[in-house]
Parts: C-alpha cells; sequence; structure tokens
C-alpha cells in the first residue's frame, strides 16, 4: 500500500520588542541567567501583569501579513501546568478568543496551507542541563510569543520545510521577529500522521517537540513517516503521544501521553482585561505593512525582468532587497544591478548573518553610479567588473578608479593603432595564430584590453587583429 503524509505545524516566534509581554524587563538573548528578570517575571505572588501594546500590534501585522482575520475581541486565559521551567505553574496564552485565524501561506507549488489561528502568549524559561545538574534560567520567560498553528494540509517535507522557511521570511521582512532557528526564536512542533494513498480520512498523529533546525525537522518527520507505516503495515496502531527527537541517535522517543485542552484546566486570565482592536485601528497596521515578499518577487520579475530565483534571493534578505532598490533606482537596466550585488557582491557576504545585515562595503549609492557608467556606455562591463572589486575592497566611490580618460569613447584610429603595436609585440601570438591556433587571438586581445583599460570593445579589436595578421605574410 502506499501512504500519504499529513502535518501541520504549530510554530513559536519570539517577537522583537525590547521588552517581555507582562514586565518591563529587556528580552535580549544570551546575559547571565536569571539577570533579566522581576519579580513579575518570576511569578511573585502579589504582582500582576501588564499586557505590552507592541506585541499586539506585532502580532496583528503577522496576522495581516498571513491573511488572516483580526478578531476585535480577544483575551488571556491561563494555560496550568507544573514544570520548573514555569514559575507561575500556569502560562498566560490565548485559548478559545485567539487574535488572528483563518490565514494561509502560499507555496511555489500553488498550494495554500491554511493557518488556523496566531494567539500570543509568554515564552517558558529554559532548563539547563549541567555538571549532571538541572539549572533553571528564567531570563527567556516572560519573552513575547505568537504560535502560529497551521491546518493539517502539509502533504511532504519538503512541503513542511517551504512553509517553516515562508513564514520565516514574511515574518523578518515585516520586522515582527528575527526568526533565529538555532537561537531558538522560531521553534517547531511537527504533527504528522499518515493515511492510505487517497484516503479521505486523517490518521492517528504524533507530535514531535521543539525541531530547531531545518536538518533535524527533515530527519524528523522521515523518521517519523516510516515508523508510522512499518507499525500499520505490521497490523499496529499509532498512539497519539508527544514524541522527542533524538539528532544524536536519529530516533524519536516519547516524551509524555498527549494532553488534551481540558487537561491545562484553561480558564480565563483574571488579572488582565479584555483587547479590543477596532476596524480602523487594523486597517492602519494594514496601511503600515512593508511590500510582502511574494509581491515584492512577482514585481521584480514582471517590472524588472529579473529571473525568478535571482528575484527570490534578493528578497530573502529584505535589506538586501532595499539596497538593490536603492542601488537600481532610475535606472532601466536593473538585471545588471542584480547580477553585482548576486554576485561579485554577495561574495563579500560570506555567511547568512552578513547578507541578513546588509554588510555591503559600500553604500547602495556608489553601485548606482558605476551601473549609470555602464548604462550610459561610458564603460565597458570588463572595467566595471574589476572596478568594482576594487570598491568592495577599498570602500571608495568608482571615481576614484576611473578617470576621465577611461570614460572617453575610443575612437576607431586610437583602436587601431594599439592594435597594431599589440601585433607587432607579440610575434609569438601571432605566429601560433598564422600556424592555424584561432585562440591565440585570445591573448592578444587581453593584451588590448590591459592597454585600454577594458574599454575597448573587444569584438571589434579581434575583427581588426585578425585582419592585421592575414594581411601579413
Ligand atoms: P494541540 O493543541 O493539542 O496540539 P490542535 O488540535 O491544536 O492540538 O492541533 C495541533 C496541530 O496538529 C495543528 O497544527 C493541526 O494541523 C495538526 N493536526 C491535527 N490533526 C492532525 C493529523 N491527523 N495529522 C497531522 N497533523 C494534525
Ligand atoms: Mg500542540
Ligand atoms: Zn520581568
Amino acid at each position: 500500500m502506499s501512504w500519504e503524509l499529513v502535518s501541520g505545524l504549530e510554530t513559536h516566534v519570539e517577537l522583537s520588542t525590547k521588552t517581555k509581554i507582562f514586565c518591563g524587563c529587556t528580552t535580549k538573548f544570551g546575559g547571565e541567567p536569571n539577570t533579566n528578570c522581576c519579580p513579575i517575571c518570576i511569578g511573585l505572588p502579589g504582582t500582576l501583569p501588564k499586557l505590552n501594546r507592541q506585541v499586539v500590534h506585532y502580532a496583528i501585522m503577522a496576522g495581516l501579513a498571513t491573511h488572516c482575520t483580526i478578531n476585535n475581541i480577544s483575551k488571556m486565559d491561563r494555560k496550568n501546568y507544573v514544570y520548573p521551567d514555569l514559575p507561575k505553574a500556569y502560562q498566560i496564552s490565548q485559548y478559545d478568543k485567539p487574535l488572528c485565524e483563518h490565514g494561509y501561506i502560499q507555496l511555489s507549488n500553488g498550494r495554500k496551507i491554511g493557518i488556523t489561528r496566531i494567539h500570543i502568549e509568554e515564552d517558558a524559561g529554559k532548563l539547563v542541563h549541567e555538571h549532571g545538574d538541572t539549572y533553571v534560567d528564567y531570563n527567556r520567560g516572560g519573552v513575547p510569543l505568537i504560535e502560529i498553528v497551521s491546518e493539517p494540509d502539509i502533504r511532504s517535507i519538503a512541503e513542511a520545510r517551504e512553509y517553516v522557511e515562508k513564514l520565516q521570511m514574511i515574518m523578518k521582512h515585516i520586522g515582527v521577529s528575527d526568526c533565529k532557528m538555532q537561537e531558538g526564536s522560531l521553534r517547531c512542533d511537527v504533527n504528522i500522521s499518515v493515511r492510505p494513498q487517497g484516503s479521505e480520512e486523517f490518521g492517528t498523529r504524533t507530535e514531535i517537540k521543539n525541531m530547531n533546525s531545518f536538518t533535524n525537522m527533515e530527519k524528523a518527520m522521515a523518521y517519523e513517516y516510516d515508523r508510522q507505516i512499518d507499525l500499520l503495515e505490521s497490523g499496529g496502531k499509532v498512539t497519539q503521544e508527544t514524541l522527542r527527537w533524538n539528532p544524536d541517535e536519529g530516533i524519536t522517543t516519547p516524551m509524555r501521553g498527549k494532553e488534551d485542552a481540558h487537561d491545562y484546566r484553561y480558564f480565563r486570565e483574571p488579572d488582565l482585561v479584555t483587547i479590543y482592536t477596532t476596524d480602523q485601528e487594523i486597517e492602519a497596521i494594514r496601511q503600515e505593512l512593508p511590500e510582502l515578499p511574494d509581491a515584492r518577487i512577482a514585481r521584480y520579475q514582471e517590472e524588472f525582468g529579473l529571473p525568478a530565483a535571482d528575484a527570490q534571493l534578493l528578497v530573502k534578505y529584505r535589506k538586501i532587497a532595499e539596497y538593490f532598490e536603492a542601488a537600481s533606482e532610475g535606472l532601466s537596466n536593473k538585471k545588471t544591478v542584480a547580477n553585482f550585488i548576486l554576485g561579485q557582491i554577495f561574495r563579500t557576504l560570506v555567511t547568512d548573518e552578513e547578507k541578513e545585515n546588509g554588510a555591503v562595503a559600500i553604500p547602495p549609492e556608489y553601485l548606482h553610479d558605476l551601473a549609470k557608467l555602464l548604462e550610459d556606455g561610458k564603460i565597458k562591463m570588463n572595467l566595471a567588473k574589476t572596478t568594482l572589486d576594487k570598491m568592495l575592497e577599498t570602500k571608495k566611490p568608482c571615481t576614484d578608479f576611473i578617470s576621465e580618460q577611461d570614460m572617453g569613447d575610443i575612437d576607431e584610429d586610437t583602436l587601431r593603432s594599439i592594435c597594431q603595436s599589440v601585433v607587432e609585440q607579440n610575434p609569438k601570438a601571432v605566429a601560433d595564430f598564422k600556424g592555424g591556433k584561432d585562440k591565440a587571438v585570445k591573448a592578444l586581445i587581453g593584451q588590448v584590453m590591459k592597454q585600454t583599460r577594458g574599454k575597448a570593445d573587444g569584438r571589434k579589436a579581434e575583427a581588426l587583429m585578425v585582419e592585421m595578421m592575414n594581411a601579413m605574410d
């Protein structure tokens, strides 16, 4: 029998607010354990939470960017469970009135993965296992999160990966989170089940907690898919349970039986008021949203004639997209600018982080000026390329490397006399050419380019020199 994979993801994204969700402590990552804490976020009795307005703002942005409906009335609830990383023994979250619902993310194959809901909640602290002991660090406790719950619409591991990548790109683009999987500011719980191909009914799912890298997510899903199929094919049943992925052994192991909502004893958080949001406020936030990645990619393709892969690569990093737009403003050949960025400039931005930060050595105006000279036919591509490398190395504008003389056109006579002298000074290449080695002319063209600093028209120089050499005995 052939089996179909069914998956839905719960993605936690830490919001980029300066302070925590219910107190004024900083959300900064790192820091000595338990130094970014106060009586509120470690849950001392008698303290009262106060909702950070920016959290609601960011969550609405996230909802709008993923086509959700924003609920005008929303509220916070207590989710009760006992675990050492949760000092109050409850997490303030949202249960039956989340802020955002009914959205989707569209994949490159055209399929829409439904988003059931996006709600806001507080992060828990972190358990650190060291020297055979377990320590608790509450710095992360109270950091604001949104949880984005997808419908069980995902049908392959590749779709799961693309869904998370798109989510990450959108959230980074609108600036609500840095979505760093390795720092835990984006974490996924993967729900997975299998069913016979063609069946309408869903199978029993398991949930793999806290995937913190794409590689682990893909491996864990592949393992779990195979495990469930083996189980079913040998007459067994899948138990609904929560699993942990063990990356060292490459297996999933049970963490605990699956809780149902009633196990959490959800009830309304009595210390916080209802969250009211008017349509006008929602509209104002919609207006504030930057152009979304999909729209930007489409525009680069349609208006600028960029290939899809290039457009995607530029838009993957918002600051690079902005750099590209600034550098190519007013130019007609945007594609050349894109090529400079994706080629020579990307070679200088080695890590993802450097691209993320848009840490290009020269400001976009410098690239613009260079591309303009090229567009106006004042310099040739060869010279532009070597100049760009020098600019990136020295952080200087192109005028430091290109003289007035470089920009003037080489007239026919000058080119002819340069070609003449190159032919005269390279008897060996000439002999090779005349002996039938057509390639020898390439070396001669190289000489002409060197002497003209890349300004000469290569094809014209070639024609001239071939003519000269053919005329020699
Ligand atoms: P809980 O909050 O207990 O984890 P939810 O009903 O909110 O449960 O669902 C959590 C996630 O599980 C959702 O992303 C949903 O799409 C996914 N899911 C639900 N049923 C299945 C299934 N049969 N197979 C795979 N994923 C599923
Ligand atoms: Mg869950
Ligand atoms: Zn605090």
